[in-house]
């Protein structure tokens, strides 16, 4: 699994997937939103804000301590063979399905033909699954045209990597700690 944007929504996404032992690699160029927040106060659990760049850090950590692999680096184009081949900077890369949690950045999509909508027509849509509607190419985050909070964001990276773990496994699931 890859996922393009290393924000709140892809971190999230990464998480529960990791969690569920699905191989997932996000690619990240660090220019979340939150970067240019000082600090966050309608994120839940904490109660006196968080840094933007700290809830970065942290998601970052906790992602990675699951499993998950960080690749800090500019996803230049997607390509479509028998799987999603990621071209960067440094390489390509091949994966069975693809997360976009890109927020502004429309380009990836766009090229695979998806017309964008919503408010400014910089959104792209998703069926109630998170997948657009190319076969594998999921979305999540405020790319999706969700309200612009962080923990929205990050509640829909969870949910739609749920709906992605759910189709390899075939069946129900749950990521519940006792
Ligand atoms: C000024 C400002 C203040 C805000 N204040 C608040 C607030 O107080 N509370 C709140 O809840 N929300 C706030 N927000 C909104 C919040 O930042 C967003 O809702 C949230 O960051 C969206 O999460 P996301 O994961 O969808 O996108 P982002 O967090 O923006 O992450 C997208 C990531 O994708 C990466 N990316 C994109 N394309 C590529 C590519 N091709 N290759 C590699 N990486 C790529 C980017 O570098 C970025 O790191 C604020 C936003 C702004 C702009």
């Amino acid at each position: 699994m890859a996922i393009v944007g290393g924000g709140v929504a892809g971190l999230s996404a990464a998480l529960f997937l990791a969690r569920a032992q699905v191989s997932a690699a996000v690619y990240d160029q660090h220019e979340s939103s939150l970067y240019r927040v000082s600090r966050v106060h309608n994120y839940l659990g904490f109660p006196d804000g968080v840094g933007g760049a700290e809830l970065i850090d942290l998601g970052r950590r906790h992602a990675q301590r699951f499993g998950a692999v960080l690749i800090d680096d500019d996803v230049l184009s997607v390509k479509r063979g028998d799987a999603f081949e990621i071209q960067t900077s440094s390489g390509t890369d091949d994966a069975t399905f693809l997360l976009l949690a890109s927020n502004k950045r429309t380009d990836i999509a766009r090229g695979f033909g998806l017309e964008l909508g919503g408010h400014g027509a910089r959104f792209v849509s998703v069926d109630e699954r998170g997948q657009t509607s190319v076969d594998g190419l999921y979305a999540a985050g405020r790319i999706t045209g969700l309200p612009s909070q962080a923990i929205v964001s990050a509640g829909d990276g969870a949910r739609v990597a749920i709906s992605i773990i759910e189709r390899i496994r075939g069946g129900y699931y749950v990521d519940h700690d006792t």
